[in-house]
């Protein structure tokens, strides 16, 4: 890209990105802590705080690009420790709705793996976490947003697990809208919860994976393994497909659309600067691409924070977020009726 386009591109303020209608397909309600709770809820549970803010943020927040993934993740075990009872659960849950109004969200799925949460509370079990979930959307339903939930099988953990986070999945269908595979993909083959997805596709569950996430060898295998096995609807990142143009073929001639988090994507070393990102390209190759923040709590980010990225470094403009929102809109796993209730423009081929 020239001089000239990058002059010519308008730029768009942060009220004007956080007012237009967006979709939000991938955001991790572990992630999605307000700093000043996570620090309240720290202090109240005896956990020590350190005395500046900013040795909170880099206690707590990823704000600078980690080595790789895997210590991205081992940070979250630091957020983790306050989840620790059902009331929190709903405290956190009406906050994360909250904020996502605020920042000009009207179709929200949020992501939560139940093990993650359940793990060093020995009296909080996959059930009462999701009771303490269901408080908190409850307190939230007057907002202007409709909200999906999506069940994480952590692929880091064994299957044994996974069947049981399928199984809570399936006996609440009326409150998850789909079901995903997370963590570290380096050394997890996807085929390994094959069994898992497959049942999972013929309960007509909808599926989204993480896959291509980290640039290592298989990354664009495994994205082609989680669509192809695991009847993946959606991929979570996906962005090294760029690196592969028969998977980017196969992944555009079966409109899949990939769940990119630019600064997400950065911190985690994915990809070397966020001008590297591949959405662009993605994008321009005829992907269907969505725009999302991961876990804005962990990054001190929000998804106003994201458009800004993109409209300042790759150039998006007004007609492009809006289709991607679009895209994002059709792709939501939430039913028909409640997406079109708080989307402005028709969606297609509603589910
Ligand atoms: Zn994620």
């Amino acid at each position: 890209m020239n001089e000239g386009q990058i002059n010519s591109s308008p730029k768009y303020s942060r009220e004007f990105l956080r007012q237009l209608p967006k979709v939000e397909l991938h955001r991790h309600l572990e992630g999605s802590l307000r700093l000043t709770t996570l620090v309240e809820l720290a202090r109240d549970l005896g956990i020590e705080i350190p005395p500046t803010e900013q040795q909170v943020i880099d206690d707590f927040l990823v704000t600078k690009p980690m080595k790789d993934l895997e210590s991205v993740l081992k940070k979250f075990m630091r957020t983790q420790a306050v989840l620790s009872s059902e009331e929190i659960l709903a405290r956190i849950t009406f906050e994360a709705i909250e904020d996502a109004c605020h920042e000009g969200i009207r179709l929200l799925e949020l992501r939560w793996a139940p093990f993650y949460i359940a793990d060093g509370h020995p009296g909080l079990t996959p059930e009462k976490i999701l009771r303490g979930i269901k408080m908190g959307l409850k307190m939230a339903q007057e907002l202007p947003i409709a909200v999906g939930f999506i069940s994480i099988v952590q692929r880091i953990h064994s299957l044994e697990e996974a069947e049981q986070v399928l199984q809570l999945t399936l006996d609440h269908r009326d409150f998850f809208v789909g079901i995903d595979l997370a963590d570290n993909e380096v050394g997890f083959d996807p085929t390994h919860f094959e069994k898992i997805f497959s049942r999972a596709q013929a309960q007509d569950l909808p599926i989204t994976i993480h896959a291509g996430e980290a640039p290592f060898a298989e990354a664009s295998l495994n994205v082609k393994k989680s669509i192809e096995l695991l009847g993946a609807q959606r991929i979570g990142h996906g962005l090294q497909i760029f690196r592969d143009p028969f998977i980017m073929s196969l992944v555009r001639q079966k409109g899949i659309p990939l769940e990119l988090c630019p600064t997400s994507n950065w911190l985690t070393q994915s990809v070397p600067s966020l001008e590297a990102h591949p959405i662009r390209q993605l994008m321009e190759a005829g992907i269907p691409v969505t725009i999302n923040s991961d876990d804005p709590g962990i990054f001190g980010i929000d998804l106003v924070h994201e458009y800004q990225v993109l409209s300042e470094i790759h150039h998006f403009t007004e007609a492009e977020f809006n289709n991607c929102n679009d895209v994002a809109a059709q792709a939501s796993f939430i039913p028909r009726m409640q997406k079109q209730k708080f989307w402005p423009r028709p969606i297609h081929n509603l589910r």
